[in-house]
């Protein structure tokens, strides 16, 4: 199984297996989502993470079950960028893959930014906060929402799941442009900032059990 590129109009998607590439430099800012077996973190083993510098290629990085060992996968590139002081993670909700990279990577991923968080503080006349809604609305992408519940533990990943993985990290610095605009025209970045910087945390509670009922309800 060997490093893949596929093209896909005027993105590139490269497909790794076991970890990024040695000196792959993805900029301050960088996309990232993940696929898993399924919703419960604990159970549900990680089998994909997907980067983006934002310049409209997609990095995939396939994890596979051979290299998952006490601590989680060995995947030190993708630990060293997760953990990078320097380098802000931005998610569409980073709760569940910080969760996630925590459980099966053994990494705290910081600092973060989350797209979703941010539409939930600016666009509060409507209760759609989806990637696919978003997309359309602030950034007239289409999105295809298919491929979300198929098999990402597969050993070969379709060419269709590839196009899906890379399309949840491809718009989301384009994205980000526009919550963060809107973000300042409400007044509300700094609150954004500091949900931000608990939601690494937030992730960690949830895999203790705190998410229902809820640590900070009564
Ligand atoms: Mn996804």
């Amino acid at each position: 199984m060997a490093n893949t590129t596929l093209f896909q109009g005027k993105s590139m998607i490269r497909l790794y297996r076991h970890d990024l590439p040695d000196g792959l430099d993805l900029g301050k800012l960088v996309a990232i989502d993940t696929e898993t077996m399924g919703l419960n973190p604990h159970r549900d083993r990680l089998c994909l993470v997907q980067l983006s510098s934002g310049d409209g290629n997609a990095h995939l990085v396939q994890l596979i079950p051979e290299s998952l060992g006490g601590q989680g996968y060995a995947a030190p590139n993708l630990k060293r960028l997760l953990t990078d002081p320097e380098v802000t993670k931005l998610f569409h909700f980073a709760r569940f893959d910080c969760a996630a990279l925590y459980r099966w990577l053994g990494v705290r991923t910081t600092p973060v930014a989350c797209t979703k968080v941010a539409a939930k503080l600016v666009r509060t006349f409507t209760d759609r906060h989806g990637l696919k809604d978003l997309l359309a609305q602030l950034v007239g992408q289409d999105v295809s929402k298919q491929q979300q519940s198929s098999d990402w533990g597969a050993p070969e990943l379709t060419v269709d799941q590839q196009n899906y993985a890379a399309s949840d990290v491809l718009y989301l610095h384009a994205l980000w442009a526009r919550l963060e605009a809107l973000l300042i025209r409400e007044g509300r970045l700094a609150l954004a900032q500091d949900v931000f910087r608990f939601l690494p945390a937030r992730g960690e509670l949830d895999l203790l059990g705190y998410d229902d009922p809820d640590i900070l309800s009564h």
